[in-house]
């Protein structure tokens, strides 16, 4: 469920008009919403509750101050994957001791910030990263606690470049050799193998890679706990998918369902990482159509927003409803199922203006017939959206506001070309 609406023919997020919020702040523009973020985040709350998770929201997935600051009022840790996105954390008034690192290059500075900081948890990828971790913790006099994140060698379960766990990614420790190298670990005076990291991949629609995950874990967990280490805490990443194209995602209790009893079976504390499931629905990207022309046999809406704004389509074929904020009266709502051909549409390429073919937001869509002028709406764009923009072709970054019920606020302002020159050396 979202808070994304249409009355009375043109859309709202919550009580205010996306029209009103396109003329008052311009596009592209992107528009969340906080009743949809707290929403998200107390479903996956209540379907874990009954083993009390750490839920440490994914920061990459939109790392907004504002946003992340609401997560961590609301109880999150945060999951961060650099030096950066733990300043973030931290800016934000996350507690150390809900931070959990993940990333497979971390550098000795990034190490260094964070055994400074103690944080709660490093999600080691490597031998050489954890041979890092253990000397910086040496000369810190401090005790890095890690969670071996593995591999667990599973079939293909979502998009080539968002599957963390088949065999030949650069993610994780391969489940046949982390024994071994647990082996030489037990009673490492700096070093605590306090845990297990899995995340599977993402977006993920289905709960069978959990149940493999978990079964392999289980067995991972007392092969660990054998050899001497205290393995307490079992962290299963995010990944779990969200209504993209229909109504295609799992709830959280389906993913509770299988996780749930594993974990108590492992008696280990259980983090969560969720980034998508949290802010993917609770963001559009509001654009304003510049052209339309036909050629080719096409038809192509020429719109302000582009793979600059959102690359999702471009980077992974991603699907991404779209629809008019003020749809004519003859086809009022977005369909429920867009394979089909509606009438009073018609099939549209929906592009920027960046200057590289794969610059599109849809591909043969069906559309209702837009003109110069009119805005529209894509929809679920609220993770790995502004999260993963850029300022090619010399295009400010667009800003972004955050709608609860009445009231919208700009979290952050649209970049101006001051701020595309400003870290370049004067000429
Ligand atoms: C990206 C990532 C996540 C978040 O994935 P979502 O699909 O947004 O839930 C969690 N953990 C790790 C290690 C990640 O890399």
């Amino acid at each position: 469920m979202d808070h994304f609406t249409y009355r009375h023919r043109v859309l709202h997020c919550e009580e205010v008009s996306v029209a009103d919020l396109a003329e008052r702040f311009g596009t592209p523009l992107y528009v969340y919403s906080r009743a949809t973020l707290l929403h998200h985040l107390r479903q996956l709350q209540e379907a874990f509750a009954a083993v009390r998770p750490l839920i440490c929201y994914s920061i990459k997935s939109n790392s907004n101050l504002h946003i992340v600051r609401l997560m961590v009022e609301h109880g999150t840790g945060c999951d961060v994957t650099s030096g950066g996105e733990l300043y973030r954390a931290l800016k934000a008034g996350c507690p150390a001791e809900k931070i959990v690192f993940a990333g497979v290059g971390k550098t000795d500075a990034e190490i260094r910030t964070a055994l400074d900081r103690d944080v709660a948890l490093f999600n080691v990828e490597s031998e050489g990263e954890l041979l890092a971790i253990a000397d910086l913790a040496r000369a810190a006099g401090r005790v890095a606690r890690v969670a071996l994140r593995v591999n667990p060698d599973l079939p293909p379960k979502t998009h080539v470049k968002t599957d963390t766990s088949v065999k030949g990614v650069k993610f994780g420790l391969d489940i046949e050799t982390v024994v071994e190298f647990a082996q030489r670990l037990v009673g490492h005076p700096h070093v605590q193998v306090v845990g297990l990291h899995m995340h599977l991949g993402s977006p993920i629609l289905s709960v069978e890679p959990y149940r493999q995950g978990i079964e392999k874990g289980l067995i991972l967990i007392d092969k660990l706990r054998a050899q001497g280490h205290r393995i307490d805490v079992w962290n299963m990443g995010g990944g779990f998918g969200i209504h993209y194209r229909k109504q295609e995602a799992l709830p959280a209790s389906a993913f509770a369902a299988v996780i749930v009893p594993g974990i108590q079976a492992s008696g280990c504390r259980l983090i969560l990482e969720p980034g998508r499931f949290i802010v993917g629905n609770a963001g559009i990207l509001v654009s304003r159509v510049i052209y339309t022309k036909d050629s080719g046999g096409k038809h192509f809406v020429i719109q302000d927003a582009a793979m600059t704004d959102l690359v999702r389509p471009t980077l992974y074929d991603s699907f991404h409803r779209i629809w008019p904020v003020a749809p004519p009266a003859d086809v009022p709502a977005p369909p429920s199922d867009y394979e089909a051909d509606l009438p009073g549409t018609i099939r549209s390429d929906v592009v920027g203006p960046v200057c590289e073919s794969g610059d599109f937001l849809a591909k043969d869509r069906a559309l209702p017939p837009v003109v110069r002028g009119d805005l529209l709406a894509t929809f679920s764009a609220g993770a790995y959206g502004m999260a993963m923009a850029s300022n090619y072709n010399g295009r400010p970054r667009a800003a972004e506001v955050l709608v609860a019920g009445r009231d919208a606020i700009l979290i952050r302002r649209r970049e101006t070309f001051e701020d595309l020159v400003r870290p370049e050396v004067e000429v």
